[in-house]
């Protein structure tokens, strides 16, 4: 369900016009519908109603600090992976008792600085972290709340680059390993035991894996318990996958029977009294988003029509990195018959498209096209490529609109460059 529809010809997000909305702020722009993410806050929250639950949204997916303020007015925490990460958490006004820490490469510095904030917990990726989490700690006369991010070796069968809980991934801590590393956080003074974290991928279509993980968690909570090892909660990751419209994809269970299978497979939770902790990302934000774009030309070659927008890859780079489908339709309504083309943006490398051989109704230039299901790891990874400047984002609430992060300036992209004296 999301707010992106066409009313008298014109697709809208809620009740304002792209066309308008172009209008206003130029483009390429990202364009956040208020309704859809609140929306999909709350189907998300109420499937794991059943249990105590804190839902902290991956602050990756999309940082913007209007687009977390809105997430934490619902009671949304926040899932973090940087030091950045946690200033926009706390910017937005999120809760330090409700933001996690998760990565593998935390600098001392992100500690000291969530140790000084206050934060839930740290997901912890390593012995080698938690040895120095430690001793942070002791430094400054804490102790910090951990949890241990176990890598349950289960195939998410999501892509690769996306896939993070087997053995080959980076992340976590080996099953293996899991127990050892338990006891020797017990035994650290300045570390307090909190509870278990596994997140075995992204975009994730069936609900099998997170029951594998969620079994595999399950019977290590118990033996840590018999040990007198006790948690307070279970974080099971985000990583529930949304449609993208791809045709002959396969659809992602829905929030209902996700949350179902969830909480059917961790009875430790009620067991035990163990808080659930959630750290969805695409699933609130992929569809709350689409990124609005102008066609410049339209060219054709012997075998191919290009449509050469002002959007590029370093807008929006999931087609370049992982192949991945986003659906794209005209702004305003058309009869004109379909035809296929490749829709690609300025930057000169060939990596740099939005669709292939994609029908769509024939396209001229100058005309408006709204790239779907992009509020997700969309601007929050955009770059600077080519020194093209990053796109203007807009919050729309109803017939209520704002730039919720201005187009940037090259005075701005150029900034920290200087040339030095010894070239003069
Ligand atoms: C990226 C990430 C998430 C969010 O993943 P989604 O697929 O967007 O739900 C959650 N937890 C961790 C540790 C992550 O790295």
């Amino acid at each position: 369900m999301n707010h992106f529809e066409y009313k008298d010809g014109e697709k809208h997000c809620e009740e304002v016009s792209l066309s308008e909305i172009a209008r206003e702020y130029g483009t390429p722009t990202y364009v956040y519908s208020a309704a859809t993410l609140k929306r999909h806050f709350e189907v998300f929250d109420k499937a794991l109603s059943a249990v105590d639950r804190l839902i902290c949204f991956s602050v990756k997916a999309n940082s913007n600090i209007a687009v977390l303020r809105l997430l934490a007015s619902m009671g949304a925490g926040a899932d973090i992976v940087s030091g950045g990460e946690l200033v926009r958490a706390l910017r937005a006004g999120i809760a330090p008792e409700k933001i996690v820490f998760s990565g593998v490469g935390k600098t001392a510095g992100e500690m000291r600085m969530a140790l000084e904030a206050g934060i839930l917990v740290f997901n912890v990726e390593s012995r080698a972290e938690l040895e120095l989490l430690g001793k942070v700690a002791g430094e400054m006369g804490k102790r910090a709340p951990v949890s241990l991010r176990i890598n349950p070796n289960v195939d998410a069968k999501t892509h690769p680059y996306i896939s993070t809980g087997l053995q080959r991934n980076k992340f976590g801590i080996p099953w293996g390993a899991a127990k050892e590393t338990y006891r020797r956080a017990a035994e650290i003074s300045s570390i307090e035991v909190h509870g278990m974290d596994c997140h075995i991928g992204s975009q994730l279509t069936e609900t099998e894996p997170f029951v594998d993980a969620a079994n595999m968690l399950t019977v290590l909570i118990e033996e840590l318990i018999a040990e007198d090892i006790a948690l307070k909660a279970v974080d099971i990751g985000g990583g529930l996958g949304i449609p993208y419209q791809e045709p002959g994809e396969d659809r992602p269970p829905s929030p209902a029977i996700y949350g179902e299978a969830v909480v059917e497979a961790l009875g430790v939770l009620r067991k035990h009294s163990l808080q659930l902790i959630c750290e969805p990302g695409r699933v609130i934000a992929g569809n709350a988003g689409i990124l609005l774009t102008e066609v410049l030309y339209c060219k054709e070659s012997e075998i191919k029509k290009f449509v050469i927008t002002d959007a590029a890859f370093n807008d929006l780079m999931r087609p370049a990195l992982y192949s991945a489908y986003h659906p794209i339709s005209p702004v305003m309504q058309t009869d004109r018959s379909k035809e296929v083309v490749d829709v690609v943006g300025p930057i000169c490398e060939t990596g740099d498209f939005f669709a292939r051989d994609r029908e769509l109704p024939e396209v001229r230039g100058g005309e408006l096209l709204a790239i779907g299901a992009a509020g997700a790891y969309g601007f929050s990874m955009a770059s600077n490529y080519n020194s093209r400047l990053r796109a203007c984002e807009v919050l729309v609430m109803g017939a209520e609109h704002a730039a919720i992060r201005r187009r940037e300036t090259i005075e701005q992209v150029l900034e920290n460059e200087s040339i030095p004296a010894f070239l003069d």
